[in-house]
């Protein structure tokens, strides 16, 4: 079964009942989102009142609850410890957003594994395995999803080798709450072209394990294959091209994973912006490229 949904917006008023209806206005089965703003640890309480009421409108629409996911903000940064307060204070927080998605019943978290900054790639790798033994020792029901990164500067977890290693390190308790997420995106930029997406899969089924994949965010590139940028495109619109994300969507090997759109707004900062997602899921649905961009 196709499990198709966007980045949605998660606000201080509607909470989980905003995220919901953004998503049934998109014609998405699932959605992701930010328990607040991605770049910061501000948070405020979950409304119980609102997450029932929100699950209530899932179920009536046939939205997954098991396949929808979070995203923890992209500062929290385990792969480095060389300041240990903040390090310790990335854990913690990491531990407050598992907490919070039990709160809000939703049973998957995404989290960039974190850039080794001034340290070296090995020691990040370690650092980020201590952190996730730590913080998921007395979580129970969440899944922590690593995400496969574009190798921006020093970021970790920039290859099936990376990813391998760090869930190789983590102790038995923690390595079965632990998966990964894929990103089209961040695989092109990384260096794999895309076209060749069934060896990568055959590389990460004898690396990793196929089923270790529980999320897949599928997104074009500005930029070309092995950039390390991770600008992402409107499907369609950049580099990788709709036919081969259109293979990654259907691959019968990922079936029944949850497909999530991370692609930007159209005209951004303009007054005639608005989200791409319903024209992307429409088609998708229907295998065909539209340029809805221009014949709007
Ligand atoms: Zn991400």
């Amino acid at each position: 079964m196709l499990y198709i949904g966007s980045h949605t917006s998660y606000l201080k008023d509607k909470q989980l009942m905003g995220v919901v209806e953004e998503s049934l206005s998109y014609g998405s089965n699932i959605f992701m989102f930010y328990t607040g703003s991605n770049q910061s640890t501000l948070r405020f309480p979950v409304n119980k009142e609102i997450t029932k009421e929100a699950h209530e409108l899932m179920k009536k629409n046939g939205i997954d609850k098991d396949k929808c996911i979070v995203h923890a903000p992209f500062i929290i940064n385990l792969a480095n410890n060389s300041d240990p307060d903040k390090y310790n204070f990335y854990i913690n927080f990491l531990k407050q957003e598992l907490e919070r998605c039990i709160e809000l019943d939703i049973k998957n978290i995404v989290l960039h594994p974190g850039s080794y900054t001034t340290l070296d790639r090995e020691t990040g790798i370690k650092n980020i395995a201590n952190g996730l033994n730590e913080a998921l020792e007395n979580i129970e029901g969440v899944n922590l999803l690593l995400e496969y990164m574009s190798g921006k500067g020093t970021e970790v977890g920039t290859s099936i080798d990376d990813l391998a290693k760090i869930i190789n390190l983590l102790n038995e308790k923690t390595k079965e709450k632990v998966f990964v997420c894929l990103d089209t995106c961040h695989i092109n930029d990384s260096g794999i072209d895309i076209g060749n997406f069934e060896e990568f899969l055959d590389e990460f089924d004898e690396k990793i394990g196929i089923n270790k994949i529980k999320c897949v965010h599928v997104n074009d590139s500005y930029n070309a294959v092995g950039a390390h940028k991770d600008r992402h495109a409107n499907l369609g619109y950049g580099t990788i091209g709709f036919d081969k994300l259109i293979n990654v969507i259907y691959n019968k090997r990922l079936d029944n994973i949850p497909k999530i759109l991370e692609t930007p707004w159209i005209n951004r900062n303009e007054k005639n912006t608005y989200a791409p997602y319903k024209y992307e899921i429409e088609m998708i649905r229907k295998k065909e490229f539209y340029d809805y961009i221009n014949q709007k």
